[in-house]
């Protein structure tokens, strides 16, 4: 059966602020693996169309402001029922109003400035994988070396 995957970004201010690594610590202490790793520097052009369901909003101009205010780093994280399983550990839009522990409560400023984005359903996770990830540039599960050959 084939795996159930979720497309991550963690936005410019998880990068500015250093906190790569403690983001992906949680994902994959949770038990997901990663599949693909990349930072690169979003366009315009396919920031409207990840965030076309904004587009109409008064603050979309913002949005694409930050997003594209720095690096980002896109992950395409594997595992059980990681769609709704990642989105209870990013917690909720609003920074604010995500309790500590979640991934936004701990690190989240506002609504916008919210660290990652997870994909909402199995059906966009599948769409926005195919945005940001060549399909050859996601990788099959490894498995865990050996202890012996180690
Ligand atoms: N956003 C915002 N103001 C809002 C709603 C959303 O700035 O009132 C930004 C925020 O960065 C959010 C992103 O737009 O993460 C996408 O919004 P969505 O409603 O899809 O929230 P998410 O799925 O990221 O929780
Ligand atoms: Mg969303």
């Amino acid at each position: 059966m084939k795996e159930e995957m979720t497309l991550l970004i963690l936005k410019p201010d998880c990068v500015a602020k250093s906190l790569t690594g403690e983001v992906l610590r949680r994902f994959e202490q949770s038990g997901f693996g990663i599949r693909a790793l990349k930072m690169t520097r979003l366009s315009p052009d396919l920031l409207n169309e990840h965030y076309a369901h904004l587009r109409d909003k008064s603050f979309f101009p913002e949005i694409i402001a930050f997003m594209t205010s720095g690096p980002v780093v896109l992950v395409a994280l594997a595992g059980e029922d990681v769609v709704a399983r990642v989105r209870d550990l990013v917690g909720p839009t609003d920074s604010r109003k995500a309790a500590k522990g979640t991934i936004r409560g701990d690190y989240g400023v506002d609504v916008m400035v919210n660290v990652v984005h997870a994909s909402d359903s199995k059906e966009n996770a599948e769409i926005e994988l195919r945005r940001f990830f060549a399909p050859e540039e996601i990788q099959e599960p490894g498995s865990p070396v050996e202890k012996s050959n180690r």
